[in-house]
């Protein structure tokens, strides 16, 4: 009776390990494309710069120089910082900063409109190693929210701060407020517009022909960072301006912890962007760290897994970097394009737009 129970407890153990071990063994027939595998010092930095419909020939040539310029200039500061051994959170912020000065992206300066007609920014940061993290919504006037929301972390005992108080704790911190006015760019106005438009004309009964999400001129432009330390530490954090008219109060996935942001030296980090609204049901970034963590799933794997199946079936767009804690870099998205730039094996930038 005694062999019998044991043989049972046996098989039961081999059943239970087997997912796993078959799914670490086929690899489930997914390419696993590492962009940079581990140096030494093992240091890693990759950014992004939103996802959407960017497609060959939608930008011009000087417009798409731009942008080029401005990703490998903030991927490299960001790297420097790592290489002179800043931490991680130090070059998540840096490289952040960067694009949330630049009128290029949907953070900071250049940040889309609300439907009433407000620039209203959300951010977040997070570290790898203590699992401590800072978030920041609805801001108006903070000139760099990611640098609030890491003093939220840091200088405070919570984890996230909204509106009129945020920007409290701004002054009292001494960071930088700006006049409302200093966000505005005539384009993302006139994105504004037109989008109130098509939503005029549908509330009339007029066919439009584009959904919000495939709008050409909604082109996301979110930033985001992640880095990997001298000391093995991943850090991750996102910034936003949210969707073009997005209503009063609304909060995307970019400040959610576990939804646009996530770092764990356990297993991953991500910062995504897209459709927050499906980011935050899915809870994408913990949810691709998960299946690092508990499945053991290679992280390219995983990403592809969430972004490709899981938010492909629920109706949602958008994509994510990620880290894992060997500083395997992995990028992955469903949408048309991704401004994306990370540091290869080489110690050099790389940057990326489109899919191909
Ligand atoms: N995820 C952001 C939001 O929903 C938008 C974006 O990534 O472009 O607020």
């Amino acid at each position: 009776m005694k062999t019998v129970l044991s043989f049972v407890v046996i098989l039961s153990l081999a059943l239970l390990t087997l997912p796993v071990t078959a799914q670490r063994g086929k690899g489930s027939g997914v390419e696993i494309k590492q962009l940079q595998g581990p140096q030494k010092p093992r240091l890693g930095f990759v950014i992004h710069g939103g996802a959407g419909v960017i497609t060959r020939g939608s930008l011009t040539p000087e417009r798409e120089k731009m942008y080029r310029e401005k990703l490998e200039e903030a991927v490299l500061a960001g790297y420097k910082a790592l290489q002179s051994g800043k931490s991680g959170l130090d070059a998540v912020e840096i490289a952040i900063r960067m694009l949330e000065d630049s009128p290029l992206f949907n953070a900071g300066k250049g940040a889309v409109f609300t439907a009433d007609g407000k620039n209203e920014l959300d951010a977040s940061i997070m570290n790898g190693k203590t699992l401590a993290a800072g978030a920041v919504a609805g801001l108006h006037h903070v000139k760099n929210p990611i640098t609030l929301a890491r003093a939220v972390m840091e200088k405070s005992p919570h984890v996230m701060m909204v509106g009129d108080g945020a920007e409290k704790f701004a002054a009292e911190q001494g960071i930088q407020l700006v006049d409302e006015k200093y966000f505005f760019t005539q384009s993302r106005w006139d994105a504004l517009q037109k989008v109130l438009k098509e939503e005029k004309e549908k509330a009339a009964g007029k066919k439009v022909s584009s959904n919000y999400a495939e709008l050409p001129y909604n082109k996301f432009g979110t930033v985001g960072a992640i880095a990997l330390d001298k000391d093995g530490n991943l850090a991750a954090g996102t910034s936003t301006g949210g969707m073009t008219n997005k209503k009063y109060g609304r909060v995307g996935d970019s400040p959610i912890i576990g939804a646009g942001t996530y770092a764990n030296n356990n297993s991953c980090a991500v910062s995504g962007t897209g459709w927050g609204e499906f980011f935050i049901r899915l809870g994408v970034a913990r949810d691709i760290c998960s299946l690092v963590e508990y499945k053991e799933m290679p992280l390219q794997q995983a990403a592809d897994l969430v972004i490709h199946k899981k938010l492909q079936d629920a109706g949602g767009d958008g994509g994510i970097i990620a880290m894992d804690r060997f500083g395997h870099i992995v990028v992955s998205f469903n949408s048309e394009g991704m401004y994306r730039a990370y540091i290869d094996a080489n110690g050099k930038p790389v940057v990326e737009i489109y899919k191909d």
